[in-house]
């Protein structure tokens, strides 16, 4: 690639609001096969919002949602802020905690007036033995819908479920309908569990998804994808995120997402929309074609 073509193929770019890094990313990502996206704050909005509280009987709502607010106040995750601002929405007073745990890819567990409190996945609630066997029903219902669902317990006894919606981006299924059609293989890679994962996936069209996959475990998966001798492109917003950003062979972080995923990565999609990924890998193979 000559110089004049790389300087002329990224000032166009950035006009369409897609920063690379550099001009080597751009000779390369026209080779892309696969895009791996990530769920939220990628293919949503990344504001869920609190839509359900479910107590288990005999349990007063207020007080349960004093004890799970007062617990995820401590914490930082998206999911955190969003129960946090439902509860307070709700006029619910919240705690004094005496201890706070975050437990990536699970969940919390914090003490408030001398009683543990654990909010987080199923797996999180084996982990610690509580039983939630009458539960999961009512709570794969709620994920089929495409909401993010959440247990509680308090003292080891299953206390109530909570749930959160998030919104898709308005542009999401249109971006990966154009992936589609250049044949890319595009797959969605998120924490939250299969099903909720499966019908945001149903909703913008893509229909290969890995679920519930571990905050370290992200960067595993991209390597494996290489290994199989795909070209992959990566593309999320958050911390956990960056380590996945920096193995793929280009990593795309969303612009108004944290500084940590777009320091990882090799191109920055300024406006968050996931058009942008088509129009990299576009602009980058007719930098290439003017190359020869
Ligand atoms: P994501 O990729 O969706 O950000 P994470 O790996 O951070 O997912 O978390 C995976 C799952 O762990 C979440 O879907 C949620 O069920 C649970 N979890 C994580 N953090 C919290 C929290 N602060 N409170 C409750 N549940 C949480
Ligand atoms: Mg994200």
């Amino acid at each position: 690639a000559t110089p004049t073509s790389i300087m002329a193929g990224s000032g166009r770019a950035a006009e369409f609001g897609i920063l690379f890094k550099g001009g080597e990313h751009l000779e390369t990502t026209h080779h892309i096969d696969t895009v791996i996206v990530d769920k939220t704050g990628t293919v949503t909005n990344g504001k869920p919002e609190l839509t359900e509280v479910i107590v288990s009987k005999g349990m007063d709502e207020e007080a349960f949602l004093s004890l799970i607010g007062s617990a995820e106040k401590q914490s930082e995750h998206p999911l955190a802020e969003a129960i946090v601002q439902g509860i307070h929405d709700r006029g619910i007073k919240l705690q004094k905690v005496e201890a706070f745990e975050a437990i990536p890819g699970y969940g919390v567990k914090t003490t408030v007036n001398q009683k543990v409190i654990l909010v987080g996945t199923r797996k999180l609630m084996n982990q610690y033995h509580v039983d939630i066997s009458g539960v999961l029903q009512v709570m794969e219902d709620l994920e089929v819908k495409g909401k993010t669902t959440m247990l509680a317990s308090i003292d080891g006894q299953y206390a109530g479920m909570i749930a959160v919606e998030d919104t898709i981006k308005e542009t999401s299924k249109k971006a990966i309908k154009r992936l589609k059609e250049m044949n890319i293989e595009v797959i969605m890679m998120t924490g939250d569990n299969g099903r909720t994962a499966t019908a945001i996936g149903k909703e913008v069209g893509i229909d290969q998804v890995i679920a519930e996959v571990l905050p370290q475990g992200k960067a595993e998966e991209v390597k494996k994808l290489q290994a199989a001798g795909k070209k992959v492109a990566m593309v999320g917003d958050g911390i956990n995120d960056a380590p996945a950003l920096a193995v793929a062979d280009i990593g795309m972080a969303i612009g108004t997402g944290t500084d940590v995923a777009m320091e990882a990565a090799d191109i920055t999609l300024i406006r968050g929309d996931l058009n942008g990924i088509a129009d990299a890998i576009i602009m980058s193979r007719k930098t290439m074609r003017n190359i020869k």
